[in-house]
C-alpha cells in the first residue's frame, strides 16, 4: 500500500468510528493522521522498518500500529471489524448534502434507516422531520439530495478513476496472454466523472485473457464473466471495471466501440448503413467480411469522415462536422503559456509567490497570475486592502529581480479572486480593484439564493467593468455538491456582451464551467481561460484536467486566453482595464 491508500483506510476508520459512536478523540486522531499521510512524501516502509512511524505529525503509537499492519499485510483488523459492524448503506447516506455522520447515526439508531430507499420512504412519510436535530427543512433537503446521490452513486472523479484504469491497464499489458491493451469508455472521452473503467485487450487467446482477469486477486471486489470475451469486476464502492478481450485483428474496432458514446456509435452506424457497411460491436463489415482497420483513423476514413478525437464523441454534431471537415484543432496542454487563478501563502495557498512563479516557469510558462482571496473570505485568509498593497510590492519586486527582459522574460500578474458579494458587488473598493492587473470574480457565500436572485447577483458582477473573468461560475463540487441555481445561459450571454472571460476552473473537483456550456460560450465569443485554482505548486498541474474540459467543449487554442503569448495577454488586460472588451474574435497573436 502507498501512503494515499493507507490514508484512505485511516479516513474510513475515522468515519466508521464516528458512525458507531466511538470515542471522538480517537476518531479525530485517525482523521488527522489520514490528512498527514495524504500530504506526506516520507517513505512509509522505511519508517515502519525503523519503528519510526510516530515521527509523523499526528501519528501516535496506536495509529502507527494500524499503519504498520496495513503496510505489512494490506489490511487492518480494526478496519474490518468496523466494516462488518456498519451497514454498507450508511456510506450512501453520508453523501447526501447536509447529512453528517451525527445525523446518519441518529437515522440508523432511532429508525433503523440504513439505505437510500429506507431514507426516502421515511422522509416521504414525514418521519425524518420529527427526529431530534432534523426538522422540516432538513427533511426537504434530504429529499432533494437523494436524486443527486443516486445520480452520482458508484461514480468517481476523473483522476481517481484514471488511476484505477492505469492500474488495471498495466496489469493487462504485463500479462503474457495480452498483446495490447487500451483504456476506452468515459475515461477515454475524458468525462469529468466515470461510472466504469472500460478496458480493451487484444490477445491471440481472448478466453485465456478473460480467465486470467477473473482470477485476479486482491482487487477488493467480485469478478464475473459478462459474456464471451468479457469480464466485469465490481469494486466495493460500486465502480465497475469492464474488460473486453478480442483477437488482435479486432482490437481497433473494439476500442472504438468501447469508447462510445452510444449516441456517437449510433451516428457512425447510420453513416455506415448509408454506405452499404455495417458497424456494430463486432466491428466494421462489408458484406460478410471484416473491413481491416489498422487504426481508428481508418475507421473514420472508411465512413468518409475526418478523425473525431475521443473527447468529441458525445453525439453532439461531431459526425456531421467530421463529414464537412469542421472538426477543430483542439487545444492541447502544450499550447498553454501561463495561467491566472492561483493562491499563495498570502491567503490559503501552501506555496509562496516566488515558489509559485518558479514552478510556473519550470513548466515552460511565460506568466502566472496570482489571485488570492479577497477581504470577505475570512475562512480562506482573504487579504485586507493594506495587505493587497504589500503583496503588490512583493510581486513588483519579484518581477524586477527575476522576470528578465526581452524574448525569454516571465511575468507575474497581480490578480485577485474577489468574492462576488450577495448584492453582486466585488469585494474591494474601486481604487483597490483598479490596482490589480486583472480581477477574477467568484461566488463563495450564500449558495442557497433562488435562481433569479443568484443570476442577478452574478450579472451585476459581470456588468462591472473591473471584472476580467468569472471564476467557477456554478460553484459545483463534482459528486459532492450541486452547483447553486443560476441561469448559465444568461450569464454567458452577459459575459459576451461585456467582454468578460469565463474560466474553466480546472480543479478536478470542480471543472466548472461545465464542458457542455463551454462550446456555447466560445460560440458567443467569450474567452475561456483554463485556470488551475492552484493552492500549491503541484496544483498547477490541474490545468491538464481543464484542458480535457476545453477539448470536450470543442475549443481551439485561440479561444483559451492563457494560450496567448505574454505580450498579447498584457495588451488584453490593459485594454480591459481601460474599459475595452476584446473577445475571442480578436485575431490570435
Ligand atoms: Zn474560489
Ligand atoms: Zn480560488
Amino acid at each position: 500500500m502507498n501512503a494515499r491508500e493507507v490514508a484512505a483506510v485511516l479516513e474510513e476508520i475515522a468515519m466508521l468510528g464516528e458512525l458507531t459512536g466511538e470515542n471522538p478523540f480517537r476518531v479525530r486522531a485517525f482523521a488527522a493522521a489520514a490528512r498527514t499521510l495524504e500530504g506526506t512524501t516520507a517513505d512509509l516502509d522505511a519508517l515502519a522498518r525503523a519503528g519510526e512511524l510516530t515521527s509523523l505529525p499526528g501519528v501516535g503509537p496506536a495509529i502507527a500500529e494500524t499503519i504498520a499492519e496495513l503496510l505489512a499485510v494490506g489490511r487492518s483488523g480494526q478496519h474490518e471489524r468496523l466494516r462488518a459492524e456498519v451497514p454498507v448503506g450508511l456510506h450512501d447516506l453520508l453523501r447526501i448534502p447536509g447529512l453528517g455522520t451525527k445525523r446518519v447515526r441518529t437515522l440508523y439508531a432511532e429508525r433503523g434507516i440504513d439505505s437510500l430507499e429506507r431514507l426516502e420512504a421515511a422522509a416521504r412519510a414525514g418521519e425524518v422531520a420529527a427526529l431530534p436535530g432534523f426538522g422540516a427543512k432538513t427533511q426537504q433537503k434530504v429529499l432533494e439530495g437523494l436524486g443527486f446521490v443516486r445520480a452520482s452513486a458508484g461514480r468517481r472523479r476523473y483522476p481517481q478513476a484514471m488511476e484505477l484504469a492505469v492500474h488495471f491497464l498495466e496489469w493487462l499489458r504485463a500479462h503474457p496472454a495480452v498483446a495490447a491493451a487500451e483504456i476506452a469508455g468515459e475515461l477515454r472521452r475524458r468525462m469529468e466523472t466515470a461510472a466504469s473503467v472500460d478496458l480493451v485487450a487484444a490477445s491471440p487467446d481472448p478466453a485465456a485473457a478473460v480467465d486470467a482477469f477473473l482470477a485476479l486477486q486482491g482487487t477488493g471486489g467480485a469478478a464475473e464473466r459478462a459474456g464471451e470475451g468479457r469480464a466485469s469486476l465490481r469494486l466495493r464502492d460500486g465502480v465497475r471495471v469492464n474488460v473486453r478481450c478480442v483477437a488482435p485483428e479486432r482490437f481497433v474496432a473494439a476500442v472504438a466501440w468501447a469508447t462510445g458514446s452510444a449516441a456517437h456509435l449510433d451516428a457512425l452506424a447510420a453513416r455506415a448503413a448509408e454506405r452499404g457497411l455495417r458497424w456494430d460491436a463486432d466491428g466494421l463489415r462489408h458484406g460478410g467480411a471484416d473491413v481491416p482497420l489498422p487504426d481508428e483513423a481508418a475507421l473514420y476514413a472508411a465512413l468518409g469522415l475526418a478523425y473525431v478525437p475521443p473527447e468529441l464523441r458525445e453525439g453532439m454534431g461531431e459526425v456531421a462536422a467530421a463529414a464537412e471537415g469542421r472538426i477543430p484543432r483542439l487545444v492541447e496542454p502544450a499550447d498553454l503559456r501561463g495561467t491566472f487563478h492561483c493562491h499563495t501563502t498570502w491567503s490559503d495557498g501552501k506555496a509562496t509567490v516566488a515558489e509559485m512563479a518558479e514552478a510556473a516557469r519550470g513548466r515552460g510558462w511565460r506568466y502566472l497570475g496570482i489571485a488570492d482571496h479577497s477581504r470577505s473570505a475570512g475562512y480562506a485568509g482573504g487579504l485586507a486592502s493594506t495587505r493587497v498593497r504589500a503583496q503588490h510590492r512583493e510581486i513588483d519586486a519579484w518581477n524586477a529581480a527575476h522576470g528578465g527582459a526581452g524574448e525569454g522574460r516571465f511575468r507575474l500578474f497581480k490578480g485577485t479572486e474577489a468574492d462576488i458579494l450577495p448584492d453582486g458587488a466585488l469585494d474591494y473598493p474601486d481604487d483597490v480593484l483598479a490596482a490589480f492587473d486583472y480581477v477574477v470574480g467568484s461566488v463563495h457565500s450564500s449558495f442557497g439564493m433562488p435562481e433569479r436572485a443568484m443570476t442577478d447577483r452574478v450579472l451585476r458582477a459581470v456588468a462591472n467593468p473591473r471584472l476580467t473573468m468569472l471564476g467557477h461560475p456554478t460553484g459545483r463540487l463534482l459528486l459532492t455538491r450541486e452547483g447553486y441555481s443560476i441561469d448559465v445561459r444568461a450569464v454567458i450571454d452577459a459575459a459576451a456582451e461585456h467582454g468578460v472571460a469565463i474560466e474553466i476552473n480546472a480543479d478536478p473537483h470542480r471543472l466548472d464551467l461545465d464542458w457542455r456550456w463551454v462550446r456555447y460560450a466560445a460560440e458567443r465569443g467569450v474567452l475561456v481561460p483554463v485556470n488551475p485554482d492552484a493552492h500549491s505548486t503541484r496544483g498547477l498541474d490541474n490545468v491538464a484536467f481543464g484542458v480535457n474540459a476545453a477539448r470536450k467543449g470543442w475549443l481551439a487554442a485561440p479561444q483559451v486566453l492563457n494560450t496567448w503569448e505574454l505580450q498579447a495577454v498584457e495588451e488584453h488586460l490593459a485594454q480591459r482595464k481601460q474599459g475595452g472588451a476584446p473577445g475571442a474574435d480578436r485575431p490570435h497573436p
